[in-house]
């Protein structure tokens, strides 16, 4: 099966034919590190990570490219109030973007560029556009010019003459366009700058996706992607520079946006401050199900947040857990020579789990829908649930098979996909709990002998005897072991 993803640009699912055969490039924006990352930001960090991991289930490679924002007005700004030198400020945010990101299951991109460390590249690329005649120089700032570039809008499928009619009055006149933005902006006293043809100065905030994309990944790259706030301007400016610079369709192939997270259906954002930073929400809720709750919807979908839906999401979660856990048990129990009862459940649960695969690739081929993929785990897991119960003693080789080949469909597909139960299903058993409870059954026989009450001593000993637990009498007293 292929892969069929929606295609923003052109507002309609598409077939994913890669560049190259057996490798996908994908470029994703990555966050301006003046602050912690919010759960508004996590959203597009866990859809990419869940695209990403499909992908290399289905066999490709991945170049994975994700930058920094490490140079902006927000940094300048919260640098100043932290009277921090804003580079120190960005890298401080960097480090908690690692670790929020991590907490979170999301893998570390192949690469992380930072704008502060690729001034060369983006100086080269402005001095392109400037060249081309698609970009002007105003005082030390350096603008592109929308009405030179024909293609302006079609990203975000507006024409040139709506943008103008909806921009604001206060524009400023030294531009030919009010649409037209900052490739370059001259130093203001006390900010950080760099050296360039145009004077001291640093980049606008477009720039630098369409020079690092190009560096890493080169022309006509596969998938980019990013939030639906991302369409405009932002990602209608990376197009126009890029294309610009280099021709038409250099950029990428496929435009992915995840949904925004809302907060009583107003968008969460760090300006509205109605956001929930990913710290706040790692000290309430366990992160497999903070993963678990955004992918139960459609990464196109919005995605309204509160509370109860994550209280939702910890009990579904928490179903998938214990069928893993109660495999587990049932796997160690001591192999029968023959199974007990029906030997069609077994024939029943391969089928089940083979099923079980094809229906999440049938989901997951299909523009990535995890809420469907989701479902489909829960199908699995009633499956190994029913046919769990069917065992009191225990499983004959076959039965065992069933079983590893069922439970290792759900961690593959769970975990190594979704990454929902990171550290699940592998679990040691707590020795001194184990220990605790032998003492305590210990003791209740003892009690029933000294009351002469034999029935129920024998009972304890041969119920025990059925799990594999030994008790032997000793001068010392009881003691127990396994068979
Ligand atoms: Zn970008």
């Amino acid at each position: 099966m292929t892969i069929r993803l929606y295609n923003t640009l052109t507002r309609r699912k598409e077939e994913l034919k890669t560049r190259e055969a057996g490798r996908v490039s994908m470029y994703i924006c990555g966050p301006t590190t003046y602050n912690l990352i919010h759960l508004g930001n996590a959203r597009p960090l866990i859809v990419f990570d869940t695209v990403r991991r499909y992908m290399e289930y289905k066999g490709f490679k991945v170049d994975y490219v994700q930058n920094f924002t490490d140079i902006d007005d927000k940094i300048i700004n919260r640098a100043k109030e932290e009277k921090m030198d804003p580079l120190a400020l960005a890298a401080k945010y960097i480090k908690e973007f690692y670790q929020d990101a991590g907490s979170l299951g999301v893998r570390e991109a192949t690469v992380h560029p930072k704008v502060s460390e690729h001034i060369p590249e983006i100086i080269e690329m402005v001095q392109g556009l400037v060249e081309k005649g698609v970009a002007y120089q105003v005082d030390g700032d350096v603008y592109f010019s929308v009405k030179d570039f024909k293609g302006y809008g079609k990203l975000s499928g507006r024409s040139l003459d709506e943008m103008q009619a909806g921009a604001r009055v206060n524009v400023d006149e030294r531009k030919k366009d009010p649409m037209d933005f900052a490739l370059w902006k001259s130093a203001k006293p006390g900010e950080p700058s760099w050296d360039s043809s145009w004077g001291p100065g640093r980049p606008g905030w477009h720039i630098e996706c369409s020079a690092m994309s190009l560096k890493y990944l080169g022309r006509s790259f596969d998938i980019h992607g990013g939030g639906f706030d991302l369409i405009f301007p932002h990602h209608e400016n990376e197009l126009a520079q890029s294309e610009a610079y280099a021709g038409e369709g250099t950029f990428a192939h496929y435009w992915m946006h995840n949904g925004f997270i809302t907060v009583n259906e107003e968008k969460m954002s760090k300006s509205l401050g109605n956001f929930f930073t990913v710290r706040e929400i790692l000290a309430k809720y366990d992160p497999r199900v903070v993963r678990f709750y955004m992918l139960s919807t459609h990464y196109r979908s919005p995605l309204d947040f509160d509370d109860s839906k994550l209280e939702m999401s910890k009990k579904s979660l928490e179903r998938l857990l214990n069928t893993l856990e109660n495999a587990e048990r049932v796997l160690k129990q001591k192999p029968l020579d023959a199974l007990e009862g029906d030997k069609s459940k077994v024939a029943e649960l391969s089928a089940a789990a083979k099923a079980a695969r094809e229906n999440f690739e049938k989901a997951m081929d299909d523009d990535f829908n995890t809420a469907l993929a989701v479902a489909v785990l829960f199908d699995l897991t009633r499956d190994i649930n029913s046919f769990m119960a069917e065992v009191k003693k225990g499983l004959d080789p076959q039965g065992i098979q069933a079983l590893v080949g069922a439970k290792n469909t759900l961690v593959t597909l769970g975990q190594e996909v979704l990454g929902l139960f990171e550290g699940a299903g592998v679990a040691e058993e707590d020795q001194s709990t184990v220990d605790g409870l032998m003492d305590l059954v210990i003791s209740i026989r003892q009690k029933a002998r000294a009351n002469k009450d034999w029935a129920t001593a024998d009972e304890i000993r041969n119920r025990l005897g059925e799990i594999g637990i030994v008790l032997e009498d000793t001068p010392q007293g009881v003691h127990w072991k396994r068979k």
